[in-house]
């Protein structure tokens, strides 16, 4: 079945979102998304999005009625990655372009959507996250970059080994209580952040990050083993390289780390997440600058002093 034309059919930008587009066309056609969804043939509901969202529609209609292929409505479409373990494709407009979204309006790109995706592939500038992140140091954007990229090359190489390290990498900082569901496109820039340097340390130095994000951290083990019944063994690895960083990382917990010569103040007890956060930022910082290919001893004894450091420069 054909229908008529859509009278006014403003072309899609490049890598525009099919829904971006939709919408788009129906405010210069006058009517309600939901009346032009109809129209088209795409029943009520979500607006489609992913490509198993065209899984019911007629496409001689919808083609006749927006004048493109299916090859072309299929393009700006997002991905099925309902087979993966990692979900690197958002479901929402977690980030945009404030350049190209000013310009038209209602404008959303299919690559915002992606979780390796820092900058707009349109105009260059960086994306602007729901909830930008404050104090995000230099080192994690550099961390962040990599690990996109990373991710990004895995993921177009069908890499499925490699994604499933991230997998495992993200569940780690979930039961660490470091991320929640989704970090990759979480709205929380730090929290992705921190999601997008996991993914690097882990494709770099897996075991190193995993050694001192665990040391000392009991409970965070036991959950571990109870998490993940099947990589026991892996996960003994790990404790047992984490005992081995006894002497080399701060023994004193870190809030009893007062300079000698200021006066005691009254101070909160750093969580377990912060200590677990600076530890991995230290071992993100000696990894950086020694290079992934560094002695392990090395990285060990560079980190326990970037952890020093940092712990005494917070107070
Ligand atoms: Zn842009």
């Amino acid at each position: 079945m054909t229908v008529n034309p859509l009278p006014r059919r403003p072309p899609p930008a490049s890598d525009e979102l099919l829904s971006s587009w939709i919408g788009r066309l129906a405010r210069a056609n006058h009517c309600s998304v939901e009346e032009l969804c109809g129209y088209l043939g795409l029943g009520q509901g979500r607006v489609p999005e992913h490509i198993n969202d065209l899984g019911q529609v007629g496409w001689a209609r919808l083609c006749s009625a927006v004048q493109l292929t299916r090859r072309e409505i299929a393009a700006m479409t997002l991905p099925d990655t309902t087979h993966l373990g990692v979900q690197y494709v958002s479901s929402d407009d977690f980030q945009s372009c404030a350049s190209c979204a000013g310009q038209t309006p209602g404008l959303i790109l299919r690559h915002w959507r992606f979780a390796w995706s820092l900058r707009c592939e349109n105009c260059g500038q960086a994306l602007v996250a729901k909830h930008p992140g404050d104090g995000i140091s230099d080192r994690l954007r550099v961390r962040a970059t990599r690990g996109a990229a990373t991710m990004k090359a895995a993921v177009q190489a069908n890499d499925l080994q490699r994604i499933r390290r991230f997998s495992l990498t993200l569940s780690v900082l979930k039961v660490l209580g470091l991320a929640y569901a989704a970090p990759l496109t979480s709205r929380s820039q730090m929290e992705r952040f921190t999601a997008l340097g996991a993914v690097d340390v882990c494709d770099t130095r897996p075991l190193l990050g995993a050694a001192i994000l665990l040391h000392g951290n009991d409970k965070a083990l036991r959950e571990l083993r109870r998490v993940f019944p099947q990589h026991r063994g892996l996960i003994d690895r790990v404790h047992r390289l984490s005992l081995e960083l006894d002497g080399r990382l701060p023994r004193k917990p870190l809030h009893q780390c007062n300079p000698v010569n200021q006066p005691d103040k009254v101070m909160s007890r750093p969580s377990r997440k912060m200590v677990s956060s600076e530890a991995l930022n230290a071992a993100r910082q000696a990894v950086s600058e020694l290079g992934s290919n560094a002695d392990r001893q090395a990285l060990l004894v560079r980190a326990d002093a970037i952890w020093k450091r940092q712990s005494c420069v917070r107070r």
